[in-house]
């Protein structure tokens, strides 16, 4: 999705919203809760021909703190 490209339909119309602000809305909205303390806010990626979405964290301290303290899929 980041390479532009929506692995859905395989359309190109692919929209980031990661200069949207707020990052983080109201009551933590477009953000996922990595511990009692801690948000991260999410870059949303938007196919405007299927309405697929993907989200990713931008900040790269919010990613060392899910590796630290999140469990590994394995
Ligand atoms: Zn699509």
């Amino acid at each position: 999705m980041k390479n532009g490209k929506c692995p859905k339909c395989g359309s190109k119309e692919v929209y980031c919203g990661d200069d949207v602000h707020p990052k983080s809305g109201p009551f933590g909205s477009n953000s996922i809760p990595v511990s009692l303390t801690s948000i991260a806010a999410l870059d949303n990626y938007v196919c405007t021909d299927c309405g697929y979405m993907e989200s990713y964290i931008a900040d790269p301290a919010k990613l060392k703190e899910i590796f630290v303290k999140w469990r590994r899929v394995s």
